[in-house]
């Protein structure tokens, strides 16, 4: 079975413009929903179907989400986006921006080929202070009543600072919440002491790498170098490495495709968040790739454009772009080079000043 470039293609076109029913309730995360459709075609080397007009249209649709605000707290200017510009759906505070859709509003602008001069940087190093909480995780906006205050979060905090190249916050801080997540089965947790879930063990190595990355010097963490030859990698932070790995190659189940957590289904998302995990850790060589192309080709392809979840179901967008970034990690023939902790093109990343 073969990818069908084609339908794919007109798929992601036809929800750029409009969405079918069932995204109804998901009508507050219109920012990310565009993401998934705009990463899905610049996998498939086709953001050129887009017309002038429509991209200048959705570069100013999204700085219309942009939202400078001012905190009395510490009497200066925080800034992000918010995940819709119009709309009925009730939310805390509709004015306040949110970490998921500030990251993935970024990563839209990068994919419109935008330059994000009109993003007040330091405005938004603000914001990530106030969303940081003692415990080194972070909550979804500033505002005291929020709500999701997870690994996700903390892991959209170092997309951003990494796409603005900002400072993050408090790195050692996060460095320890994240090790606290590693549970006993292997995997990563979404909060310390719960189940390890395949998503939330991509946030975590993702995040490590990031943060790792860019931190100038291991002093600063106060860690001590003098015991190792070469400086602290990523994968030095993870508590149990080889637990990890156990955990990670077993997600792959006889039909080539991925579970999230033990004894689940498989599901096309998964493919992403285990084998972006794995390429993390240069681990891929551990599992069957040839299997994982094979379910995601035959089982979850919809014969209309598109990949569902699991076999049999009506595709969507988010499954569709994460089921080719799957595909596209081991075929560099048919798709573009892709970064292994964000999920972009490494051809939309910024260039570092
Ligand atoms: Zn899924």
């Amino acid at each position: 079975m073969q990818l069908t470039v084609s339908k794919h293609v007109a798929f992601f076109q036809r929800h750029l413009i409009l969405l079918p029913n069932p995204y109804e309730e998901h009508d507050s995360e219109r920012m990310a929903l565009g993401f998934f459709c705009l990463l899905g075609l610049d996998l498939l080397n086709a953001l050129d179907k887009i017309s002038e007009e429509d991209r200048e249209s959705w570069i100013e649709w999204i700085y219309n989400n942009y939202v400078l605000l001012y905190s009395k707290e510490t009497k200066k200017s925080y800034a992000g986006f918010r995940g819709f510009a119009t709309g009925s759906t009730p939310i805390l505070n509709e004015q306040e921006p949110q970490l998921a859709a500030t990251s993935f509003a970024i990563s839209n602008l990068l994919l419109l080929g935008d330059n994000l001069s009109r993003i007040d940087k330091q405005a938004v190093e603000q914001f990530l202070s106030l969303c940081q909480l003692p415990g080194g995780h972070f909550k979804s906006t500033a505002s005291t009543m929020c709500c999701d205050q997870d690994m996700r979060q903390l892991y959209l905090a170092t997309t951003i600072a990494t796409l603005l190249n900002i400072s993050f916050p408090h790195t050692k801080l996060s460095l320890q919440y994240i090790q606290k997540c590693q549970n006993y089965e292997g995997g990563f947790s979404l909060t310390p002491y719960a189940e390890a879930h395949a998503g939330a063990t991509f946030c975590a190595l993702a995040s490590l790498k990031l943060l790792v990355n860019s931190i100038p010097t291991q002093k600063q963490l106060g860690l001590d170098q003098t015991s190792v030859t070469k400086p602290y990698e990523f994968q030095d932070y993870i508590p149990d490495k080889k637990r990890l790995l156990l955990w990670l190659i077993n997600r792959q189940q006889s039909s080539g495709g991925f579970n999230g957590r033990t004894n689940k289904d498989h599901d096309t998302c998964y493919s992403y968040w285990v084998q972006g995990s794995l390429q993390l850790l240069g681990a891929s060589q551990f599992i069957s790739q040839q299997d994982v192309k094979s379910f995601l080709l035959c089982q979850t392809q919809h014969k209309f454009g598109g990949f569902s979840k699991i076999p049999g179901e009506f595709p969507d967008v988010l499954h569709s772009s994460l089921g080719l970034y799957a595909l596209a990690f081991n075929d560099k023939a048919n798709f573009p080079e892709v970064e292994h902790a964000i999920c972009l093109p490494t051809r939309r990343m910024p260039i570092k000043k």
